[in-house]
């Protein structure tokens, strides 16, 4: 069966893009002329965030839509100098259709710090969330970057690349958008249970048990070791019976 495309109309992904632009600006996601935002409008075209703009202020009429290599006929303004993170996204996963780079502050934090974004400390990130992995320190603006985030992309809607910044992918807008706001807010929780003292993560037992309820594939626990955890439980259970 094919996935066909979807197609999206360009004046509504010009709205749509704006708008998330502004909501990403607003709760802090993104600061300055940070960030960059694009939809897939067909094969081998990207509606993409002009360079140097605010994204707070954006504008619907300045988004630039490129091709594969980054090219536009505009004159006026140019791609995002990060138009790599978004072609690769797109070369590496025929699902995608919009791809979001924000600068989260305390997801970035974490990365500095050596530290994962904790999957395992609320029920919420298990099931929404996943194991989210970060991409070695590498120039922005360059094909390094964008190979080591590529690499991550294959297995993963959302990818850190460290001292730097997220990457979240989706079928659409909202969805790659839902993915940054969760993952800004678990390393928020991270972060502060973390300045608190030592953390205790839910047990390989409850991770196996939110799973089953339908929980995202990429777990913090491998497959064996949340059987493992079921086997256990099952166990236990019997031998309460007894
Ligand atoms: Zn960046």
């Amino acid at each position: 069966m094919s996935l066909g495309f979807s197609r999206i109309d360009e004046y509504e992904a010009r709205q749509q893009i704006t708008a998330i632009c502004r909501r990403m600006y607003e709760r802090g996601l993104i600061a300055g002329c940070e960030g960059n935002v694009s939809v897939l409008l067909s094969p081998g075209k990207i509606l993409i965030t002009p360079s140097g703009v605010n994204k707070g202020y954006l504008k619907p009429e300045q988004l630039v839509a490129i091709d594969d290599e980054g090219q536009t006929k505009r004159r006026d303004l140019k791609a995002s100098s990060e138009f790599r993170l978004h072609t690769v996204a797109y070369d590496t996963r025929k699902d995608c259709r919009a791809v979001l780079h924000a600068h989260p502050p305390f997801a970035i934090a974490l990365t500095i710090a050596n530290l994962p974004i904790s999957q395992d400390l609320i029920p919420e990130s298990v099931v929404s969330l996943g194991r989210v992995p970060t991409a070695l320190y590498a120039t922005p603006s360059t094909p390094e970057l964008a190979d080591g985030v590529a690499e991550l992309l294959v297995d993963h809607d959302i990818v850190m690349m460290a001292r730097h910044g997220s990457v979240c992918i989706g079928t659409d807008l909202v969805s790659a958008f839902d993915r940054l706001e969760s993952l800004e807010h678990t390393a928020k929780i991270t972060f502060i249970a973390r300045s608190l003292g030592p953390v205790n993560p839910l047990s390989p037992i409850e991770v196996a048990r939110l799973q089953s309820m339908g929980g995202h594939p990429q777990s913090a626990f491998s497959a064996a070791e949340r059987e493992e955890a079921l086997i256990q439980e099952i166990v236990a259970e019997l031998m309460k019976r007894k």
